[in-house]
């Protein structure tokens, strides 16, 4: 008879090919030499395919399903039946789109991208239309393939965010976007001074190195289970239990750049680091969603790194490293520069505040992409009308509008509304570890991050998968997500700062 031992070995097994997997993602990423390009790409499609290969098995379509049999999975704990359900889940995601189809998706998504980039530095769309064109089609076949209900966008969402759907987005999206248009706008027509920072100019690569650890320690970073290391693009990602990394950059020009990000992965490795470690291995032992990863990162980065009671501890000690550079440059006018609302055209520059405005324009457009109602060669033109109405601001050219993300040039279509949910999860946990910790904030302004660390690993690290997110949220804070906690809290923060 089947039992929850075989799903554990046979994930096991799965482990340690995507332990080997993402340690070549990593290296690729990081320290490995130009040419080692091809090699690495031949040796990543050999390990992938073995891992597909038994995880699409039909020796692994049995197990699960007799695993599913009432008899047997009545007989699991809570915690074994969500591991069934995660590995249901993940089998007949792999098992929907036959081998063919994710052969010439992988291809083209792969030439797209390279196209992408070229189109970007170009500053060419048509360039880039034909493929993307071609690679909507492809991504409209597969969410045929995965099955929907409502709403194609919802069999691709379900990929990045468990449950989530187009509808449900609908309606978080719109109060949201009603109440942000407005702000923005009159928290810039409040501030008659740009917020800027003043001492723009050199920082040490060294010197913010030091600085960097010595924030990571801080926040509880534990060195002997992660490390730090240096790339383009910052990220985080686990070789496996005990192995947590992450990486950021050091422009010598603005350290707040590479000092935020590294809080920013901080929050991503500190959640990867806590979940159970009687899980390990299993089906369960990952994040419950894109969208509740990124609150973890988001809450280190705002609602800890950003803060004034964070920055009352820690500033001091930025202005010591980098003497005596910043010792004009008061506290309040450092939080002040870090935390300054503009309408900027590119989301990855974004604040906190306008930062939703770009993802549900980013929403909008790949939602009426998906079901037909806008077509690719209208795209730029609808892009840059959704800037003008939603931003104020009007793209000067394709690179910095409609060609400025990676995403769908890789076929990543229902990602983008994960960010949303990492800012709006995040303040609805913070306001419940708040409510729950008497004197958090007091504890910041001494630099103790440890009780909200801990309340974090308890509730929502250590369970990983075990709950979808919208579950996970209604647990931790008694109430299903609702944007009302993201709206106090960039309504509280920002006339606080803009008064
Ligand atoms: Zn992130």
């Amino acid at each position: 008879m089947a039992s929850i031992k075989d799903l554990k070995k046979k994930y096991r097994e799965f482990s340690m090919l995507i332990s080997a997997i993402s340690l070549m993602g990593w290296d690729q990423r990081t320290y490995m030499p130009e040419s080692g390009a091809d090699h690495r790409s031949e040796a990543f499609g050999f390990v992938y395919s073995d891992l597909f290969r038994r995880a699409t098995s039909d020796e692994t379509g049995q197990l699960l399903s007799d695993l599913s049999e009432p008899g047997v999975y009545s007989s699991l704990s809570a915690v074994e039946q969500s591991m069934v359900d995660n590995a249901m889940r993940q089998y007949k995601r792999f098992k929907a789109i036959p081998p063919g189809l994710m052969h010439r998706f992988a291809v083209l998504s792969s030439k797209c991208e390279k196209i992408w980039e070229t189109a970007r530095k170009r500053d060419d769309f048509s360039m880039f239309k034909p493929h993307f064109q071609e690679l909507l089609l492809m991504v409209k076949e597969m969410a045929k393939h995965y099955g929907y209900e409502e709403n194609p966008y919802d069999a691709l969402i379900e990929g990045y965010e468990p449950g989530m759907t187009a509808s449900k987005l609908r309606k978080i999206i719109e109060p949201l976007r009603d109440f942000l248009v407005p702000l923005v706008e009159d928290l810039l027509m409040r501030s008659k001074s740009k917020n800027q920072l003043p001492s723009k100019g050199h920082y040490p690569r060294n010197l913010q190195q030091k600085l960097f650890l010595k924030v990571l320690d801080v926040l509880g970073f534990d060195f002997t289970r992660g490390r730090i290391d240096e790339t383009a693009h910052p990220f985080t990602t686990t070789i496996g239990p005990g192995d947590i990394r992450i990486s950021t950059k050091y422009p010598e020009n603005d350290f707040t750049m590479g000092f935020f990000g590294t809080i920013h992965e901080c929050g991503h490795a500190m959640y990867e680091m806590g979940f159970d470690e009687n899980l390990v291995y299993t089906p369960v032992h990952n994040p419950a969603s894109l969208g509740i990863h990124e609150s973890q990162s988001l809450m280190f980065e705002n609602h800890i790194g950003r803060s004034l009671p964070f920055l009352t501890y820690f500033y001091p000690k930025i202005q010591e490293t980098f003497s005596p550079r910043l010792s004009e440059v008061s506290l309040r006018d450092f939080y002040k520069a870090v935390n300054t609302v503009s309408r900027s055209l590119i989301r990855i520059d974004a604040d906190e505040v306008t930062y939703n405005l770009h993802i549900i324009i980013r929403f909008e457009l790949e939602n009426a992409m998906v079901n037909n109602m806008l077509e690719v060669d209208d795209l730029p033109a609808a892009w840059n009308e959704k800037y003008k109405q939603y931003l104020g601001v009007e793209p000067p050219n394709y690179a910095d509008g409609v060609l400025q993300d990676v995403h769908w040039s890789s076929g990543m279509v229902g990602y983008f509304p994960t960010y949303m949910l990492g800012t709006l999860y995040s303040a609805q946990l913070f306001a419940k570890a708040k409510h729950e910790l008497n004197g958090l904030e007091q504890g910041l302004m001494d630099g103790d991050t440890g009780p909200l660390v801990r309340w974090l690993r308890e509730r929502v690290h250590k369970p990983g998968a075990t709950h979808k997110p919208e579950k996970l949220i209604e647990l931790v804070t008694g109430e299903k997500p609702d944007p009302k906690y993201f709206m106090d809290y960039v309504k509280h923060k920002y006339s606080e700062i803009y008064r």
